[in-house]
């Protein structure tokens, strides 16, 4: 959320298109906060995406691309797992970019399932807003329960360990 996904995903792709190879980003479709066709960080770094309404849409799409990239990965439905997998299969790189947990600490859609079957993991952290240490929650600053609740900056902050427990409890 805060903690540089995004940009990763973005270094990782432009890694390979220096490399020639051919990519394509797909990202799910609620998720417009900022551009409706660009996958887009916190410090606007912007690369051309598609927004897809199903995890089935990124095999239709996928063609003849190399290497997919896929952000925002915990809010599609758990289709995106096999999907992923028969991507790999067929040879191409599948760099995802997600949330591993929802703002209660609970696994979140298809990450875990994803974060399971892939060859190379990286947890990249946010810095808690309340004593500086890595966060890996994202705590919900306002009372609505439902998972999905977008615009991270008016809802959302970073928390660590203990200052999630503290502000959960
Ligand atoms: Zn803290």
């Amino acid at each position: 959320m805060f903690s540089g996904k995004t940009e990763e995903l973005i270094r990782r792709i432009r890694r390979a298109q220096f490399a020639q190879m051919e990519v394509e980003i797909f990202k799910p479709a609620l998720d417009v906060r900022y551009h409706v066709s660009e996958v887009v960080s916190h410090n606007q770094n912007a690369l051309a995406s598609t927004p897809v309404d199903s995890s089935a849409n990124i095999l239709l799409l996928a063609g003849s691309a190399r290497v997919i990239g896929i952000d925002e990965a915990q809010f599609f439905d758990e289709g995106l797992v096999e999907v992923c997998e028969r991507l790999a299969n067929q040879g191409k790189r599948v760099i995802i970019a997600g949330l591993d947990m929802d703002f209660q600490g609970n696994p979140f859609g298809p990450m875990p399932a994803l974060l399971a079957k892939a060859e190379f993991v990286t947890k990249v952290h946010a810095i808690c807003v309340r004593c500086g240490n890595p966060a890996l929650y994202s705590f919900r600053t306002s009372q609505q329960k439902n998972q999905v609740l977008l615009g991270e900056k008016d809802h959302y902050e970073p928390l660590c360990r203990p200052c999630f427990h503290e502000a959960s409890f």
